[in-house]
């Protein structure tokens, strides 16, 4: 079910576990920002999520609240990843839903990052 994106955080959310190392995760990048990890149900080869350490709901909440050095961090991390996953050439997406509308499920910002294949146009 998507969720509300103007709801309190929830420290019990499934990615605030995997950032406690609470729950396993295939984790492939950890810095003082973010840390990033295979997507359990992935959409593409290449199909990772990129999050911040600090408790965001959403982007919405990130980009309100966040200091500016979290979100340069943050954004610093999300291209490190996909640069070191290969996937600058031939390219690749990124995705961030947000709330309800845009079929938000982990109340935790989360970037998704896709490629390994062409991934045509942006669906609607
Ligand atoms: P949607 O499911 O509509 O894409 P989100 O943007 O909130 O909504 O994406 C949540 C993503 O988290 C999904 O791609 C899902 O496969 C992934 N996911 C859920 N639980 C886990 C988990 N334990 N480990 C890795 N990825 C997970």
């Amino acid at each position: 079910m998507p969720i509300d994106a103007t709801q309190p955080y929830d420290d019990q959310n499934i990615f605030a576990k995997i950032l406690r190392g609470e729950i396993p995760s295939q984790r492939v990048y950890d810095d003082d920002f973010a840390i990033a990890f295979h997507d359990i149900n992935p959409q593409a080869p290449t199909h990772l999520l990129v999050i911040p350490k600090g408790a965001y709901v959403s982007w919405d909440d990130f980009s309100a609240r966040a200091p500016d050095a979290e979100i340069a961090g943050f954004i610093r991390a999300v291209g490190t990843v996909a640069r070191a996953a290969g996937l600058v050439e031939p390219g690749y997406r990124l995705l961030a839903n947000i709330g309800q509308d845009g079929h938000q499920e982990v109340p935790h910002l989360h970037v998704h990052v896709f490629g390994g294949r062409p991934l045509g146009p942006m669906l609607a």
